[in-house]
């Protein structure tokens, strides 16, 4: 069976390790040069990382706990307890750490964005620059907006309930030591987390921090550069911590049209009429990386179901 998987992040990677493990091998492609989309970790020079998506994997159920363990134990997460929140893990050397866990021997194609998807007599077709081939079962991950547009009324169900908070990332590298609490939540109405990115386990020793917008906030200057978005957030962290321009090694900004989903469908996934075309992600059933996993195991299970 021929299965094309759209988009590397969490649920695709989740979905295309449980056809995998079953003795499928689904073709993944993802528009983003590396994997694990808003499960992300961003390189610069000399050394630094932030992780400027999700900043930490909690779990609720004892199936995602299980993953979680196994990729502790093969050294792709590590746990990571702070003042402020209840046991979690992080990938290590970044967050990207847990999507290599879940991509390791899979048939990944980046930098490959989808923009068409079409019913064909035998199948359905995936078009990137070029026709990539026809596909007995097509899984669309992208975001609930960008998949609806893709699947153009393809589905059983209309997306549009699904609605999404932006977010808004500031990263930024300092000259010293800042003597601040690890993480903080909401400190101020414009920012809703900060955190001291290289406390986290198996960092390079460097004085990284990350700082994330509120919804509000982020909402009010999302369609600005990237430029000014990271003049004005670090102008507020400046002050924040009585810093000094000239204690800044580095910054830069990241916009997330679609951050954290605020309305999901209320389901696993969906799928389209004849069953060739699945659409997952967190926006089925929750705004976290485990709703991520469970929606893309679930359409995994769907698939295998009617093979
Ligand atoms: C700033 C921020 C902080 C967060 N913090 C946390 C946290 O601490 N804990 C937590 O559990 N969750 C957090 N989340 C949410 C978490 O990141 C998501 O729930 C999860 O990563 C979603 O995974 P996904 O696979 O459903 O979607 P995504 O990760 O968005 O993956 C979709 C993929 O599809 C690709 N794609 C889209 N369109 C196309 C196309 N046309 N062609 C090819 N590829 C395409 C994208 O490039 C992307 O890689 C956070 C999110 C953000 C943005």
């Amino acid at each position: 069976m021929n299965i094309a998987i759209i988009g590397s992040g969490v649920a695709g990677l989740a979905c295309a390790r449980r056809l995998n493990d079953a003795g499928l091998t689904p073709i993944i492609f993802d528009k983003g040069r590396g994997i694990g989309g808003r499960v992300a970790t961003r390189r610069a020079e000399d050394g630094l990382q932030f992780d400027h998506g999700a900043q930490m994997i909690q779990h609720r159920t004892a199936a995602f706990q299980e993953v979680l363990a196994q990729a502790q134990s093969d050294g792709f997460v590590a746990e990571w307890h702070d003042d402020q929140s209840p046991s979690a893990y992080v990938g290590t050397p970044g967050m990207t750490g847990f999507a290599k866990y879940l991509g390791q021997g899979l048939d990944l194609h980046q930098a490959t964005e989808i923009t068409a998807l079409t019913r064909e007599a035998g199948g359905w077709s995936l078009h990137a620059d070029t026709p990539l081939g026809l596909f007995d079962r097509v899984v669309c991950t992208a975001p609930a907006p960008q998949t609806a547009i893709l699947t153009a009324g393809a589905l059983t169900q209309s997306l549009d309930a699904v609605t999404y908070d932006p977010g808004l990332t500031l990263m930024v590298a300092l000259t010293r030591a800042l003597d601040a609490p690890v993480t903080q939540i909401n400190p101020t109405d414009a920012f809703a987390w900060i955190a001291r990115d290289s406390a986290k386990p198996g960092r390079p020793m460097q004085t990284c921090w990350v700082v994330q917008a509120s919804a509000d906030w982020s909402a009010a200057h999302l369609e600005m550069s990237k430029d000014e978005i990271a003049a004005l957030m670090l102008a507020l962290f400046l002050d924040l911590y009585n810093l000094h321009a000239s204690e800044v090694a580095y910054a830069t900004a990241h916009r997330w049209r679609y951050a954290l989903v605020t309305k999901p469908l209320g389901q696993s996934f969906v799928t389209s009429l004849d069953g060739g075309l699945y659409a997952c992600g967190d926006w089925c059933p929750g705004p976290r990386i485990e709703h991520a996993w469970q929606s893309g195991t679930a359409t995994a299970d769907d698939i295998l179901r009617s093979v």
